[in-house]
């Protein structure tokens, strides 16, 4: 950690005392159990019998807590034998404290299989007998703690209670239910106020809510969890997208396949994914055959078999094979909520079969296609590259590995990547550079990968004739650019507020009649809106409009459009057709535009 980052700590967990000395105001007979510094905050967790914490109470906790605060008194470290401190937790009817402390000078060390030796706040490194155990004391509080804290109560920063949750003591089922009180904490007001800001703003965001809002996915218990399935809007979104990513790869040398989604079982064992994904495979029966069928769960085995459907020569490499295929894998149930983890996964896939001097060639290829595809969808990248180290878990030669990381370290360079090396992070069959997507809150979200593979091309036995009529085995690079498209879209309609992007948005245009005497004007209209062809960045992208003529006010029509957050509207009423325009109103803007210029201002429009 770096000194900011432990003076953070340090205030985080001195909040967790000052929380706890504003409860034991209020209830003096809390019983206290461990408070830790968790993510953006703390916790203490509390024990008040029958006593119920709610929100309401906030308001007097955290106003006892800024008295604590206002008096800035200092926290005193003392030490105590530790049989001296099992009477101090007697005495003061602490029974959890009491347990720690048990457990303390029986085991002599943290008690820590459970329970962080810091959350714990007690001593000890190693086996050794524990002889003497800390507490610190701020005014009328003292806790048994290992600290370290802050040096007076004055100087915690900004904080805010912001949840009351139920946990086990030491997260056992059986346990004494506790009440954790949990708090956020920053170092000045104004960071705090942007984190909630961020917290607000992330709930408004989340795509599941949105999904619904904006008509994009359903889900159905007769279907089942973590299969969803899209609505008109959301189809078309998801078909916009994957003519990007086709396109992109058209444009560089990739030839469309197409497999099945099922296949025998026995794939796998060549494969070797049976090992890995064994438990998560979808299995078939066949009720003719006695064979064991499955679900595909990826893409790279089926691939192979077109490759080594023929004998190959090395005129024909790289051979490039892509398709935007779903892939099937048995989730477990607890972890599937809204697009981020779902049970059909939609792979916009590629493999690339190359020879070692090509790999250069074809990952700086890949590296570029991702770069536009992230820069038109707004998002910045940040690579990593993750290498092997020096252990053994690694296949496939030592030689080939050292060659293709420095490759994939040149282009990095080459291509002004923000990456960074991690070093161990390769795949046990070659390394691979992950990028990750900063949305527009900050956070950041795995999407491309490019993976080159030395393993599977030997699994298959894969080979083609050399220039000395030898046989060679290829690498084989796999990349998907936007990855998993549903993990992908749940990211970006986060990204985008639902907010997409003109070219992408499912409706790009909506006619808005102010009366019914507008209606042969809006025919010219829409026969101009159908004629209306995007060629960027996807290319020959037909225009998605409606015309809302209902016997409705304008504003209601208005409001309807904006619910859908549709890029343009336009609006036609008399005056409008008296002057031969039509009035377009934007996001952030309205204006004016010529019946003869609306072609070209939809065509130009981003
Ligand atoms: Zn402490
Ligand atoms: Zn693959």
């Amino acid at each position: 950690m770096s000194t900011q980052e432990n003076k953070l700590h340090a205030m985080r967990h001195s909040l967790a005392h000052i929380t706890a000395t504003a409860v034991q105001r209020i209830w003096p007979d809390a019983k206290f159990g461990v408070g830790p510094v968790v993510e953006n905050g703390f916790y203490y967790d509390i024990d008040l019998g029958d006593k119920v914490i709610s929100e309401d109470n906030f308001g007097r906790i955290e106003k006892e807590m800024k008295k604590v605060i206002a008096a800035n008194v200092a926290f005193k470290k003392t030490s105590l034998p530790i049989d001296e401190a099992i009477i101090w937790a007697k005495e003061n009817k602490q029974p959890y404290k009491l347990e720690l402390l048990n457990d303390l000078k029986r085991a002599g060390t943290t008690v820590a299989k459970d329970l962080d030796a810091d959350e714990l706040g007690t001593i000890s490194e190693g086996e050794s007998q524990v002889s003497d155990v800390s507490f610190y004391t701020n005014g009328d509080f003292t806790d048994l703690c290992r600290g370290p804290h802050v040096a007076s109560t004055g100087n915690v920063g900004a904080f805010k209670l912001i949840r009351i949750a139920g946990a086990y003591w030491r997260g056992k089922e059986g346990n004494p239910q506790m009440q954790r009180l949990y708090g956020v904490a920053f170092e000045t007001q104004e960071k705090l106020d942007e984190y909630l800001h961020m917290v607000e703003e992330a709930k408004a965001r989340d795509h599941r809510r949105l999904g619904t809002e904006l008509d994009l996915y359903t889900t159905s218990d007769l279907v089942g969890s973590g299969l969803p399935l899209f609505m008109p809007r959301g189809a078309a979104l998801r078909e916009k997208l994957t003519s990007f990513s086709e396109q992109l790869r058209k444009d560089n040398g990739f030839e469309r396949v197409w497999i099945p989604h099922i296949t025998k079982t026995n794939l796998y064992a060549v494969s070797g994914h049976l090992d890995k994904f064994g438990d998560e495979l979808f299995l078939v029966k066949s009720q003719e055959t006695s064979d064991e069928f499955a679900l595909k769960p990826m893409n790279c085995p089926h691939h192979n078999q077109i490759f080594s459907a023929k004998p190959r020569s090395y005129k024909e490499l790289p051979l490039r094979y892509f398709e935007t295929t779903t892939v099937y894998r048995d989730e477990k149930t607890g972890e599937l909520g809204g697009l981020n983890r779902v049970r059909s996964i939609t792979q916009d896939d590629s493999h690339v079969y190359a020879r070692q001097s090509q790999l250069e060639a074809e990952v700086g290829s890949l590296v570029k296609q991702v770069q536009t595809l992230y820069k038109t969808l707004g998002l910045n990248l940040r690579a990593r590259l993750s290498f092997r180290d020096d252990s053994d878990l690694y296949l496939g030669e030592k030689k080939l590995w050292d060659s293709a990381e420095a490759t994939i370290l040149s282009l990095a360079e080459k291509n002004k990547l923000d990456f960074f090396e991690a070093k161990g992070e390769a795949a046990f069959y070659g390394p691979k550079i992950d990028f990750m997507g900063r949305d527009a809150l900050g956070r950041e979200h795995q999407v491309a990968t490019i993976q080159l593979d030395f393993v599977q091309p030997e699994r298959f036995n894969l080979n083609f004739v050399n220039e000395e009529g030898g046989d060679e085995r290829p690498v084989i690079i796999h990349c998907a650019l936007l990855g998993s498209l549903e993990r992908f879209l749940s990211i970006y309609i986060e990204h985008t507020a639902g907010w997409f992007p003109y070219w992408l948005a499912p409706e790009q245009v909506r006619v808005l009649t102010i009366n019914d005497s507008v209606g042969d004007y809006v025919k010219q209209v829409e026969a101009i809106l159908k004629d209306t062809v995007l060629m960027k960045p996807i290319r020959y992208n037909e225009l998605r409009y409606s015309v809302d003529n209902r016997n409705e006010s304008l504003g209601r029509k208005i409001r309807d459009a904006s619910r859908f957050k549709i890029p343009v509207t336009l609006i036609i009423g008399p005056k409008d057709v008296a002057a031969d325009e039509v009035s377009v109103r934007l996001k952030d803007k309205e204006e004016k535009i010529k019946l003869t210029e609306l072609k070209k201002f939809l065509e130009g429009h981003e």
